[in-house]
């Protein structure tokens, strides 16, 4: 299935570009399927190709209210790692790395997975000893990572401030080599056109704006701005959009709250900075793209909203953490700036569960780091779907860990929707 090989584009740009196969048909809803995933974005469509590709079931619809790429899935700043402390987001975020080493292969897209490198940088000696003991963690679990000193930053990272005399000295940093980044937007295609392959309807411009219920209360299907559609099951993957869509379906409070997280690009550059850097005495990570821009982000801005753009205070204060890292970026012009709408948990990882009600399954809660945790949670949430339980790898991301008091707190700083 090479699409993109270089006879069709000789082809192709011979013949005004007019005879290319569109990479998903434009699918009209059907009055019903096995199988509905609410949201088309980087989780849903990986959802509905992996639904195809390891159970079997093809009848599915990826309902979406606007377009593929449109959500998060486009917008976030590419970082993909899994350098995580407790052992149940290091096992599904490993899980998930490995499946983004073989993703272009498997989805025959090249989405540009790029294993350059994720750095963490420390700035103190208690913050070097907690990353020795999350690197210490991170292999207990088979998870590559190295602790570097001073010199070995600055031999790593050429630009960075490593002086003594900098207002947060570097003491060292935490590296995973096997993270980086990835092209995000080829990520939605890719999972979107594998799926459409396998007899998946990918169905635009369709907004959720109910649930159908049965007598015994049961999920059965939806309705839409395209008409009532029914389904055995409804899975929700809508991001920063859960609790509105919930609430469609009568559920008025999760342990989720919306928040809209800014990104930024500068002007392109000649290569400069080839791994990803984080800046460990506030937040702020950065990387180059393919392109030649830095794309760099920070913080949430900090209060609830479902607008897409945010505002300049969080502009100012991740500009700012930037030149503390890279002095020598402060010549550089801001091209563009975004948001997103981020579901940020109360314990910063995710859920991926069958319920809350009968007929629904639900995958949320992503915060920060959504984009890394796409083909994993799309892998996590198809099998409980088509097994109607978990599997080992997401069990423990419930729903009812936070009555429970079994919450993940990889920070372990309380229950506040800031965390990653
Ligand atoms: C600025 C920014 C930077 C980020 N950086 C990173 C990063 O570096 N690394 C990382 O791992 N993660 C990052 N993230 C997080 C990551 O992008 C998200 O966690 C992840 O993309 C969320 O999953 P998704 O792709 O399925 O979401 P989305 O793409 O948002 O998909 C949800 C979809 O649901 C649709 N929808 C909503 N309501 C309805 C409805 N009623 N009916 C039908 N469809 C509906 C939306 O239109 C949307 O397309 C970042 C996010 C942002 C905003």
């Amino acid at each position: 299935m090479a699409e993109y090989s270089l006879f069709s584009l000789v082809r192709n740009a011979f013949t005004g570009n007019r005879a290319w196969r569109p990479a998903w048909r434009a699918a009209e809803p059907k009055p019903s399927y096995d199988v509905i995933i609410v949201g088309g974005g980087g989780h849903g469509l990986a959802t509905a190709y992996y639904l195809a590709k390891e159970h079997g079931i093809r009848d599915v619809a990826v309902l979406e209210k606007g377009w593929i790429g449109g959500g998060n899935v486009g917008r976030n700043t590419t970082i993909v790692r899994s350098n995580y402390l407790l052992p149940a987001n290091s096992r599904f975020y490993e899980w998930s790395l490995k499946l983004w080493e073989g993703l272009s292969a498997e989805l025959n897209y090249n989405v540009m997975f790029s294993q350059r490198g994720v750095l963490n940088l420390a700035h103190s000696p208690a913050q070097l000893d907690a990353y020795a003991r999350r690197g210490n963690a991170m292999r207990l679990e088979g998870i590559d990572c190295e602790l570097l000193d001073r010199n070995d930053v600055a031999a790593f990272v050429p630009g960075l401030d490593v002086s003594p005399d900098a207002r947060f000295p570097v003491l060292g940093g935490l590296l995973q080599r096997r993270g980086g980044t990835a092209r995000h937007d080829a990520v939605a295609w890719g999972f979107a056109r594998a799926a459409d392959r396998r007899g998946v309807d990918i169905v635009e411009n369709c907004e959720v704006t109910g649930f159908l219920r049965d007598s015994g209360g049961r999920i059965v299907g939806v309705e839409t701005t395209r008409g009532t559609v029914r389904a055995a099951k409804v899975g929700i993957a809508v991001a920063g959009s859960t609790s509105e869509v919930i609430r469609r379906a009568g559920i008025d409070r999760l342990p989720i709250e919306s928040h809209v997280l800014q990104a930024f690009v500068s002007e392109p550059l000649k290569p400069i900075l080839d791994t990803v850097v984080t800046f460990g005495a506030g937040h702020l990570y950065v990387s180059q793209s393919d392109k030649g821009g830095l794309v760099f982000g920070g913080d949430i801005d900090g209060y609830n909203s479902w607008a897409q753009r945010g505002n300049l205070p969080v502009v100012e204060d991740v500009a700012s953490l930037l030149l503390t890292m890279f002095p020598s970026y402060g010549r550089l012009r801001l091209l563009r700036s975004w948001g997103g709408i981020m579901d940020m948990s109360m314990d910063g990882s995710p859920i991926i569960t069958k319920g809350p009600l009968p007929g629904l399954y639900l995958n949320a809660g992503w915060c920060y780091g959504g984009f890394k945790a796409t083909p994993g949670s799309g892998w996590c949430f198809a099998w409980t779907i088509a097994k109607d339980e978990p599997h080992p790898l997401n069990a423990a991301f419930t729903l009812d860990r936070f009555h429970a008091g079994a919450v993940i707190d990889e920070r372990g700083a309380g229950p506040v929707p800031w965390h990653h």
